[in-house]
């Protein structure tokens, strides 16, 4: 039990510095923990307004985007299959329902995707593959 009067305990973060699942939610800079990484809904800034942090030198290419199409087509297959089997609807319903559905669910979970691989690969310390100028052996 922590007695009421001392300051919360230090739990060793770096200062600033948001977890993956935050930066991903709230759109935080994987540095400094500002709300600056996104410009738009779903595009990244070019860097951070607040640490300079570069974001274009990051790249989480279309990771993000192929995981979420075949995540949420199952559940909106799934979720479309239970509704006609159960209440039978006209299709214009099921047209009204799955589009907008299908829509936001797509921007909100690829903003919060982008997000979280972006403050991932800043963690590890993730960088394009790169050739080496300076190779071991000479070519024969
Ligand atoms: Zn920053």
């Amino acid at each position: 039990m922590i007695p009421s009067g001392e300051p919360a305990p230090d739990t060793g973060a770096a200062a600033g510095a948001p977890s993956i699942v935050d930066a991903g939610l709230k759109g935080l800079c994987p540095r400094c923990g500002q709300p600056t990484l996104f410009d738009g809904w779903i595009k990244f800034a070019d860097r951070c307004t607040a640490c300079q942090l570069d974001f274009a030198a990051f790249n989480v290419g279309d990771g993000p985007a192929a995981f979420l199409t075949m995540i949420l087509g199952a559940i909106v297959v799934a979720l479309a299959i239970a509704l006609e089997l159960t209440l039978h609807p006209p299709l214009w319903v099921h047209m009204l329902i799955w589009i907008p559905f299908t829509t936001i669910a797509v921007i909100g979970s690829l903003r919060l995707a982008k997000g979280a691989l972006m403050a991932a690969e800043y963690r590890n310390a993730a960088r394009e593959g790169r050739i080496d100028p300076t190779p071991d052996a000479p070519l024969p």
